[in-house]
């Protein structure tokens, strides 16, 4: 019948009244019958995947919840997309300038020098020299761009994050990338304002997308406003912009409203 919640890989999907199913790509992790559900429960199935009993649909959508902000199944590795859409805290080394990841090497290659030089474990010593060689290489390359080009592409190489970097390829533009829009509001976007429908053409769709209309790269906020939920069809007209930002603002505008939070 289709997917009713999605977050990441996992998904809670409607299989028939009152029953549903939670699967995390694609493989079912659990099913879940509410009080709708028929007392006949064949093809319901009991297999090795748990059964939950709950009152009413919301639970389902709790019990979700509680599943995708959970620990990864057994044997499934999370997606990079999956790591990084996630929190703040994740250590992302493309966040930092240059000359901050040959600092940090620099500072742990020499600790693990001064730590291990006497231990009997020959390999830490090794190690250190090795995080030493990587600390240094953002600054023999700064040396290597002053020598070629000039002290600014050496100087602007040391001070950019690499992530900034693919996103702008004229070095004067100082807009920060807008970090991925959280699941949550993709969720109320997808499921609550559009009703599972692309917002441009009205056309119902199992895969969905949403799309920034001032793009991520120029700072595109992750508004309601700013953002519309499209099928891959417009989507890819909308990003070469054969259909227009201010049409799809227009559009926007003619929605219900919803909160960011
Ligand atoms: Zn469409």
């Amino acid at each position: 019948m289709g997917v009713v919640r999605r977050e990441g890989d996992w998904r809670l999907e409607k299989r028939s009244e009152g029953v549903y199913e939670i699967t995390f790509r694609r493989e079912s992790q659990m099913k879940i019958l509410t009080s709708n559900a028929p007392s006949n429960r064949n093809g319901v199935g009991f297999d090795a995947v748990p059964l939950r009993e709950v009152s009413s649909y919301s639970e389902a959508e709790g019990l979700f919840e509680e599943k995708a902000h959970g620990p990864t199944p057994l044997g499934m590795q999370p997606t990079a997309e999956d790591t990084y859409s996630g929190s703040d805290s994740d250590v992302d080394l493309t966040e930092f300038p240059p000359y901050g990841i040959g600092a940090m090497f620099l500072t742990v290659g020499l600790f693990m020098l001064y730590a291990f030089w006497d231990s009997e474990n020959t390999l830490l010593p090794l190690f250190g020299v090795g995080a030493l060689i990587v600390g240094v290489t953002p600054f023999v390359f700064t040396g290597y761009l002053y020598r070629t080009e000039d002290w600014q592409s050496a100087w602007e190489f040391l001070v950019t994050p690499l992530e900034d970097r693919t996103s702008s390829d004229s070095s004067s533009s100082k807009t920060k990338k807008t970090p991925p829009t959280p699941e949550k509001l993709k969720n109320k976007l997808i499921f609550d304002r559009s009703g599972q429908r692309c917002e441009w053409c009205e056309e119902s769709y199992d895969h969905l997308q949403v799309h920034h209309i001032k793009p991520r790269r120029e700072g595109g906020p992750n508004d309601p406003e700013n953002l519309i939920v499209l099928c891959p069809n417009c989507h890819e007209n909308a990003d070469r912009e054969a259909i227009p930002r201010s049409k799809l603002k227009a559009k926007v505008k003619r929605l219900p409203e919803i909160s960011a939070d």
